[in-house]
């Protein structure tokens, strides 16, 4: 499978009136066809941040973003914004908010809003659009009827299903999905996972699942970036993160998980992610690591690759 997605050495900094946050730092990853990313981590990671970056919505006080985003053959960090909305931004790549499920205007068709980004975005016609919006309604689920509906007639499963409608509509390479699960229940969850399993081999889409939850990244992902405190402290295959992590924080965040058919004891990470201000001068978990040692105070651990593309931050690992 060739990359569709390669990103090196990704910064986004926001200046403050605290002092410059560190949101996303020296991030780097590449994603392939037809390939699924799970982007897990506490809450203030980096994982929206990083996201963000990604889709190019930016806030007004970014200090510095900088780095290189190659998507599908294209270095879009070359691009003007003018440019970046016109070629890129939901033709190659698309973006789901955690509250997109609540942002539906619920007095405005789902017909009107599956049809929008094709109107705007591309050179369709609105029966065109109205065509392609059939197709990818049935794609996800939903007989074609309820293009005709009102967002407040469907239950929160039904819209879930739109907003990822929404998101395939205009034929992206790469789909960046929020926490899409986190605002349902369980049945729902597992119906929409099973959507999103279906999507993934089916679609010629790549997908990346911004979440914190544990669970829906085992279930659907083909590899795993574990992220702290604005940096990807471990990238590997799912099997070999789910089963094997190297990084003490993945080695925690996994432990952390409750499990029903196992005698093992739920391990808390004990403290609290550091300030993205100043963040610690050496490794940015040395102040909650069982493993630490002298040398990861004050010397920011190397990267070292422990696959083609898979690599782990942390001073266990250096050669000796
Ligand atoms: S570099 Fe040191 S402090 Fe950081 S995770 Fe590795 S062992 Fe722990």
């Amino acid at each position: 499978m060739s990359e569709v997605l390669e990103v090196k050495n990704l910064k986004l900094y926001y200046r403050t009136l605290a002092g410059i946050v560190r949101a996303v730092d020296e991030v780097s990853f590449t994603l392939r066809e037809r390939e699924t990313l799970a982007i897990i981590g506490e809450s203030g990671c980096g994982k929206t941040s990083l996201s963000r970056a990604l889709i190019r919505f930016l806030p007004r006080n970014v200090y510095e973003f900088s780095g290189s985003i190659r998507l599908d053959g294209i270095e879009v960090m070359k691009l003007s914004d003018a440019e970046f909305d016109k070629q890129i931004r939901w033709k190659k790549i698309a973006y789901v908010t955690q509250a997109a499920i609540n942002s539906l205007n619920p007095v405005i068709k789902v017909v009107d809003h599956l049809i929008e980004p094709l109107v705007l975005h591309t050179n369709m016609s609105k029966n065109e659009a109205i065509e392609r919006a059939r197709e990818v309604i049935k794609k996800v689920g939903i007989a074609e009827d309820f293009l005709w509906r009102y967002p407040f007639e469907l239950s929160g499963g039904m819209r879930q299903r739109v907003v990822i409608a929404l998101s395939i509509i205009t034929n992206p390479r790469v789909v960046i999905l929020d926490e899409p699960t986190s605002a349902l229940d369980v049945m729902t969850q597992a119906n929409i996972m099973n959507l999103l399993k279906e999507l993934k081999n089916n679609e010629n889409l790549s997908f990346i699942f911004i979440t914190h939850d544990i669970a829906v990244s085992s279930e659907l992902s083909d590899k795993v970036a574990v992220m702290y405190a604005g940096q990807i402290v471990e990238l590997g295959s799912a099997e070999k993160i789910y089963t094997d992590p190297l990084h003490p924080y993945s080695k925690g965040l996994l432990g952390s998980v409750p499990r029903i058919h196992t005698d093992k004891q739920v391990v808390f990470i004990p403290g609290t992610p550091p300030s993205l201000i100043n963040p610690p001068s050496g490794c940015r978990f040395y102040p909650r690591c069982p493993q630490a040692m002298p040398i990861c105070e004050k010397t920011p651990p190397p990267v070292i690759a422990t696959g083609p593309e898979d690599y782990v931050r942390c001073w266990l690992y250096a050669e000796k």
